[in-house]
């Protein structure tokens, strides 16, 4: 068995584990003092590494990285393409007279980099003819080494920025959103008297849903190689409601790649940590221990990246789309999100004293009042083409969001409302009367958990399960910080304005404390998030319940929206619109591109195959007549007959809706405005690919078996 193979070979991870990093440890050892002194300076506090010493750490870099086969080095950077970037650069300089050959790397390489990267989608914000972006290192996210068939290479984490310095990517916004939530929540916990903190961190722990399919079966199937998911396929006799995929037993072969793929993460210093099969049959999770969110985000990334590369060494297919098959399971990201004082307090961890559960409460208000407040734009973060099959399609959390805090919490916010401000206070403490004595342990109590909540606190962290499992999680954490940033700072105004009347700061805090909790009810709610009585209930609330993503992405735009990321410094403005841009062209041109998959494969593969099953009956029931009487004959050859009528409808239906929708989007795609066009796409397209798929899904059910060469889903979902 895999892991076993000999005593010999007993696997050591903790030799193994960041084998491939560039840690702060090689740095300790490699770098003068005085040098990893300035580097750990900058990594803590921010602020830029001197020329000087950036030339020291690059050549400690590439010393430790050519000692280990590297080659190469590239900027690595996250554009809004939604994948990884990166332009390999070897070592290699001139020759001296003598043909001798120095392998060299610079600190202004390391730091700076010029891609011509005119291509990479800006919505605007560059025009070719002045194409230059800048890649910067981003020091918090450890250097590490990719092995691939290139052969080995230097990969630093870097932010992409234009030559006017906005943003083109996703790191550099959410590296700005970091800054905001550390500056603001810093402000609260002065007021509760830390004065230790120097920054708060905000923490992702990134749960990634996948599913493992054959390779053949894979390749055989353009949909999935174009798209990324299946667009069609009737459903196989056997799907999840057994409920015995979900933590089964892992199988031999998927138990080989679960394997090989944590050895691969650890070797990047990426901490995996738990693995299960998940609800539909071949989906499978894969969790990290949470780590700070650029490089949650950056180990995110890499994550699925390896995924696809080792289920490819092993004859599979990575499946990383929202939806990859129909009437199963979606995979999701649940992103687990906390912040924490660098002096250790979890922002979102309920303290042991009186004083410190004035504070966690304060936060959870703040936190609750900011996703209230932009609700919807917190939906738009996590929206896209393969989410929208997921969203509000009964398994995944609803489209609408709501967030959930369990039976204790929910009663300690109603007894804070309830009760009048003198009877909250402990006298001559600075405490608060809580007619629940301990919040922590019953808090952390797994049973009470809402699996229907898109956004729910779990104990110590809040879990915004939205997100789906193909998104960089950077957008949807940087709308979340941002948003509770702007919360914070708006709380931090109240207070104070309220002390310089003259109120005393506990009373101040308890006042506007009691008031925010009181405002945003509305998106408070512990119940089925997945029944229609809670989607009738959220409209009254006034909830947003829009479902039609290219309107959604419009939240990007509100001035709500606008003001909260330009006022914490996240995002201006015309970043905003740039980024909507590409939004929703990319929206427009993934139908395009399923719209055109779906085209070729129903009139080149399910008309033609269907045709030559309908001609071979139609033989058949011309036989019947030479070997029987008339009457015999025709009795004999009824149910042919009636299949030969349903192909027929069937293929004609399918012929005319290919047509069309090809009409339908050479009107959609004169429209000039990228957000028309993709609304067009999404009301126009949309429903013409479901109405095809379900006359493709009823062919194949009586189509010969034999000449439908296509794998069906009882094959991709069962093979494996
Ligand atoms: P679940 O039971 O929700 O499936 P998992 O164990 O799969 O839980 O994943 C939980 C994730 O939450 C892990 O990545 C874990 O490291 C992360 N996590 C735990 N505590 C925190 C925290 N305080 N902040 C952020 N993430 C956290
Ligand atoms: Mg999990």
């Amino acid at each position: 068995m895999k892991g076993m193979e000999s005593m010999s070979e007993v696997l050591n991870v903790e030799k193994i584990f960041n084998q491939n990093v560039f840690t702060l440890g090689k740095m300790k050892e490699r770098l003068p003092r005085k040098v990893f002194n300035e580097v750990k300076n900058v990594m803590d506090h921010g602020g830029e590494l001197s020329l000087a010493a950036a030339d020291v750490v690059a050549k400690a870099m590439k010393d430790w990285a050519v000692e280990n086969g590297a080659t190469h080095y590239t900027h690595w950077f996250q554009p809004l393409t939604g994948v990884t970037a990166e332009k390999h650069d070897s070592f290699v300089t001139n020759p001296d007279e003598e043909g001798k050959m120095l392998m060299e790397f610079s600190g202004k390489e390391l730091i700076k980099g010029e891609p011509d990267a005119s291509s990479f989608p800006s919505g605007g914000l560059r025009a070719t003819f002045e194409a230059r972006g800048y890649t910067i290192w981003d020091i918090t996210s450890p250097v590490f080494l990719k092995e691939d068939a290139t052969g080995v290479v230097l990969c630093i984490p870097t932010a992409f920025c234009s030559y006017t310095g906005e943003a083109l990517d996703k790191k550099t916004p959410l590296l700005r959103s970091m800054d905001a939530i550390s500056e603001q929540a810093l402000r609260i916990v002065r007021l509760f008297g830390n004065t230790e903190a120097t920054k708060v961190t905000a923490s992702v722990g990134p749960e990634q849903e996948y599913f493992l399919v054959d390779r053949k079966n894979f390749l055989a199937r353009k949909d999935l190689i174009y798209t990324g998911r299946t667009l069609f396929g009737a459903p196989a006799p056997k799907g999840q409601e057994l409920d015995d995929h979900y933590f089964g037993t892992i199988r031999e072969r998927v138990g080989g790649f679960m394997h090989d793929l944590n050895i691969e993460l650890w070797k990047l210093g990426i901490t995996a940590k738990t693995q299960h099969n998940e609800v539909a049959p071949a989906q499978h999770e894969l969790a990290p221990i949470y780590n700070t969110a650029n490089v949650a985000v950056d180990h995110n990334q890499l994550v699925m990246e390896t995924m696809k590369e080792v289920a490819e060494r092993q004859g599979r297919a990575c499946l990383l789309h929202e939806k990859p098959f129909a009437g199963v399971n979606g995979s999701g990201k649940h992103d687990n999100w906390s912040i924490t004082t660098d002096n250790g307090v979890n922002l979102l961890e309920p303290g042991k004293t009186p004083n410190n559960n004035k504070q966690f409460l304060l936060v959870l208000a703040c936190i609750m009042k900011a996703v209230d407040k932009h609700a919807d734009l917190l939906r738009q973060s996590a929206s896209d083409v393969g989410n929208d099959h997921r969203l509000g399609a009964n398994e995944a959390p609803p489209a609408i969001i709501s967030s959930f805090l369990g039976t204790q919490l929910s009663k300690v916010l109603e007894h804070l409302e309830k009760s009048e401000p003198e009877d909250l206070m402990l006298a001559g403490k600075q405490g608060m009367k809580l007619d629940i004595a301990r919040i922590p342990e019953l808090l952390i109590d797994n049973t009470d958990r809402n699996r229907t909540s898109p956004f729910a606190f779990t104990g110590n962290r809040f879990e915004f399960r939205a997100v789906g499992s193909e998104a960089n999680c950077a957008s949807a954490m940087l709308a979340l910080n941002a948003a509770v940033a702007e919360q914070l700072k708006t709380f931090k105004t109240e207070v104070d304005a309220k002390i310089a009347d003259g109120k005393d700061t506990f009373a101040a805090i308890l006042e506007v404390l009691r008031k925010d909790i009181k405002e945003c009810k509305a998106i408070h709610f512990d119940g089925n998030g997945y029944s229609d009585e809670w989607k009738a209930e959220a409209a009254r609330r006034g909830l947003d319940c829009e479902t039609s993503v290219p309107v959604i992405f419009d939240n990007y735009l509100k001035e709500s929206s606008v003001r909260m990321f330009e006022s914490t410094g996240v995002m201006t403005r015309k970043e905003l619109e740039a980024r909507n841009e590409v939004k929703w062209e990319t929206y427009t041109k993934k139908i395009q591109i399923e719209a055109r998959v779906l085209g070729d494969l129903a009139m080149n593969h399910i008309i033609p195959t269907a045709t030559r099953y309908q001609t071979s009956l139609i033989d058949n029931v011309y036989k019947m007549k030479d070997l029987f009487p008339a009457d015999k004959a025709s009795a004999l050859s009824s149910r042919n007959l009636e299949i030969i009528e349903d192909i027929a409808n069937r293929t004609n239906f399918i012929k005319e809706k290919v047509d069309e929708m090809v009409e339908a989007r050479k009107v959609a795609n004169k429209i000039e405005s990228e957000r028309e066009k993709a609304i067009a796409y999404h009301d126009k397209i949309v429903p013409m690919l479901e109405a095809i798929r379900y006359h493709i899904d009823k062919l194949e059910l009586v189509v010969d078996d034999q000449i439908w060469t296509l794998p069906k889903y009882r094959e991709l979902l069962f093979i494996r």
